[in-house]
């Protein structure tokens, strides 16, 4: 099958590894002809990155397993799938973008016999946006003589520049030694051990949430966090909730009174958007004994653009009769279909129905946000997918997945390289499919695609 020798190359030997372990990834970035490839390959050890400028010639790998000094690490060649219908500005820029936000560190390549040019500085301002550490490499430094133009470059501010020559070799070990030092045990997303996890309770006016608060906290120790600085700061509160601590942010804005005056409606967007902002998780409350309204579907989506886990919970449940829940029922279903995978829950703050349950849809929703797909199941999972279900055919040609990557987590997030064009349809599919056969229940996650001519 074509799509599945995707993932072998000849000899049937994996092209993509089993690994189940996080390895960190170390990007490749410069602008065209300053010798990425030509670095790839000597890392590498061996011609593997094709260093050829030839139209048609595919370049069908972007991530290759590395190791130096007993030490793993995906090797990600940035400048391989650039457009070259497209203006080299924009070009860089999104090459630096994808590598930092693919990337644990970045290996920054200038050319030291032409020195910095435009778009080197170009490249570089979309890196240092970035909280990724970065190592200067000064390439096609073939001799001692070349090695002065290469000490110009501490004027950048990067540090020591590396010089090397990819070409004979010279320099690339003490380079991959710096590589390695800035490296972190494990890549992007590896877990780490939470402080009590950050909720934000939200909804419009009158929904219960002040109530669901005082529900919550009855008989509980409740801690004010009172943030240094202005009296107009939010207050948190800390309430232990199955045997755990939690942090509800702004709580504060939830127990004041918002003012029945113009503007109301404004200033509680903001607070919301600022808690969302402080927040890991939000639980959005509807009242159930109500129709869902444009308020409340605006206030999800602000959830959803902030990319924070989410967790639905219905209040007023007491309020219910037989028609309305029918009705409701209805509505999920139409108005809800794009939050499905949000866990539900059906509460009562005033009777305290069900207000326990709130806690494993909490930890289910941020466990999903959490989650790191390993990049070698990532791949057998697509490579299956694809193979089963492969891209429509466009006027005679076919779209082929080449790899993904999880770059990110809190939310998921994942890049996913193809030879051309994934129609809005089959992404959607296979968002729905990495949604179910990876469980991410009460999160979303974000697909993006890279396209390589
Ligand atoms: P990329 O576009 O950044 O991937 O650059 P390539 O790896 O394709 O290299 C561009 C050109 O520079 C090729 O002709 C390489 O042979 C040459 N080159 C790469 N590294 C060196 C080096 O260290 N010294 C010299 N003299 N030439 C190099
Ligand atoms: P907030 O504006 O979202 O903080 O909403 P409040 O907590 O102030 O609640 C608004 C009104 O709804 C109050 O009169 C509450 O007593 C009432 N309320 C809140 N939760 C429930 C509930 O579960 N059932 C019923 N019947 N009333 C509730």
């Amino acid at each position: 099958d074509e799509d599945l020798a995707l993932l072998t190359g000849e000899d049937g030997e994996p092209l993509l590894p089993s690994v189940q372990r996080n390895l960190p990834v170390v990007a490749v970035v410069g602008r065209p002809n300053v010798g990425k490839s030509t670095l790839v390959n000597r890392i590498l050890g061996r011609r593997e990155a094709v260093v050829e400028d030839r139209p048609g010639v595919t370049r069908d790998r972007v991530f290759y397993e590395a190791e130096w000094a007993g030490k793993d690490f995906w090797l990600v060649d940035t400048g391989g799938w650039e457009d070259k219908v497209q203006g080299i500005a924009y070009r860089v820029a999104e090459q630096a973008e994808v590598a930092v936000s693919l990337a644990d560190v970045v290996m920054f390549i200038v050319d030291a016999n032409v020195g910095i040019t435009t778009t080197d500085e170009q490249l570089l301002k979309v890196l240092r946006r970035a909280n990724v550490p970065i190592v200067l490499v000064a390439n096609k430094v073939d001799d001692q003589r070349g090695e002065l133009e290469a000490a110009a470059l501490w004027n950048l501010g990067l540090g020591e520049p590396y010089p090397v020559s990819a070409l004979h070799g010279r320099g690339s070990g003490d380079l991959l030694d710096a590589v390695v030092a800035a490296m972190p045990e494990e890549g992007r997303g590896a877990p780490v051990d939470h402080g009590p996890r950050r909720v934000a309770l939200v909804g419009r006016p009158n929904v219960g949430k002040s109530s669901l608060l005082n529900r919550l906290a009855r008989e509980q120790r409740v801690v004010v966090d009172d943030v240094a600085g202005t009296t107009r700061d939010p207050v948190d509160e800390k309430i232990t909730l199955g045997g755990k601590e939690w942090t509800f942010v702004d709580t504060a804005g939830i127990r004041r009174r918002v003012l029945q005056s113009q503007g109301a409606d404004y200033y509680a967007s903001l607070r919301t958007h600022a808690a969302l902002e402080r927040a890991e998780v939000a639980v959005v409350l509807l009242e159930a004994s109500e129709p869902i309204s444009t308020q409340d579907l605006k206030i999800i989506d602000m959830v959803l653009e902030s990319g924070r886990a989410l967790v639905l919970a219905f209040n007023k449940w007491d309020l219910l009769d037989e028609e309305r829940h029918k009705a409701l029922e209805r509505e999920i279903e139409r108005d809800l279909a794009h939050v499905a995978w949000a866990p539900r829950v059906n509460i009562s703050a005033a009777t305290g129905r069900h207000a326990e349950k709130l806690v494993p849809a909490l930890e289910k929703a941020l466990e999903s946000w959490d989650r790191r797909v390993p990049t070698g199941r990532l791949n057998a999972f697509l490579g299956q997918l694809v193979a089963a279900h492969p891209h429509p055919l466009r006027g005679g040609k076919q779209s082929r997945i080449l790899f993904a990557t999880q770059a990110r987590t809190r939310p998921p997030r994942f890049v996913i390289f193809a030879s051309g064009f994934l129609e809005h349809g089959y992404r959607r599919f296979i968002e729905r499919r990495l949604r179910e056969d990876f469980e991410f229940t009460g999160s979303p996650i974000v697909i993006g695609v890279r396209i390589r001519e």
